[in-house]
């Protein structure tokens, strides 16, 4: 089975349009959350979801969004933001997102966490140290997780050696069924690694790979969009730098 796996799309429809144009066939779509949030098109974002993903979960924008978290959680831009696509929410698509969860397990071989297994809402994996820490709150060899909208891979060997890198565009890793891992498929949306491209994984379960994918989009027609909402100038800037 072909599983591809996208995360933080943050109302970024026209990204999000390029990722699903880019894709090869495959059998099944993940959505790790942060669907909404910060970009223009929550409602497309989340329509679309709801059309294509057999998994989605919740983040912290979606629940900020939907008045689930405090605000105060978040910076000025963000907040602005997230207010602004609360008032967007369609009602059927605002119930849709209240229904996700923030963690899931799709046995036999992965955990969905939406920011780590240990805290799904909030913790950000950036560093071994919190990758490593959080291997005994999650039983399945793999968990895939978004938040930090950076592509990244960590793997502990059976004899304990450990890895935990920026994954590469078109980079495709073997798995080594001995192994677990923590994998994040970075953002479609908002990408923050300094490469403004829309990021995505496949995983490929029969040939044991994860493929580390980036699609350009058409920036300016997001920043378009931000731009004509009057949300924040700084967030639309952002998005031409990758950070
Ligand atoms: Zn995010």
């Amino acid at each position: 089975m072909r599983v591809v796996l996208i995360s933080d799309i943050h109302s970024n429809a026209v990204a999000l349009d390029a990722v699903l144009a880019a894709l090869p066939p495959y059998d099944e779509l993940w959505c790790l959350g942060d669907t909404i949030g910060y970009g223009p098109e929550p409602n497309r974002c989340l329509a679309t979801i709801r059309e294509r993903a057999i998994h989605a979960l919740t983040g912290n924008h979606d629940l900020a969004c939907l008045g689930a978290v405090s605000l105060a959680d978040f910076n000025a831009l963000a907040r602005a933001a997230n207010e602004w696509n609360n008032r967007q929410l369609d009602p059927d698509l605002r119930a849709f997102l209240e229904g996700l969860p923030a963690r899931l397990t799709v046995p036999p071989a992965a955990t969905l966490a939406r920011a780590s297994p240990r805290d799904p809402v909030w913790e950000y994996i950036l560093d071994p140290a919190t990758a490593r820490a959080n291997l005994r709150y999650f039983e399945t060899p793999l968990c895939f997780v978004g938040h930090s909208h950076v592509p990244t891979i960590f793997r502990m060997a059976s004899d304990d050696a450990w890895d935990f890198r920026r994954a590469q565009p078109d980079e495709v890793v073997e798995l080594d069924p001995n192994a677990r891992y923590v994998i994040n498929p970075g953002s479609v949306g908002q990408p923050r690694d300094g490469d403004p491209r829309a990021a995505y994984a496949i995983w490929d379960t029969e040939a044991c790979t994860i493929q580390f994918k980036r699609v350009a989009y058409d920036v300016s027609a997001t920043q378009q969009q931000m731009r004509a909402a009057g949300l924040p100038d700084l967030l639309a800037e952002r998005l031409a730098f990758g950070r």
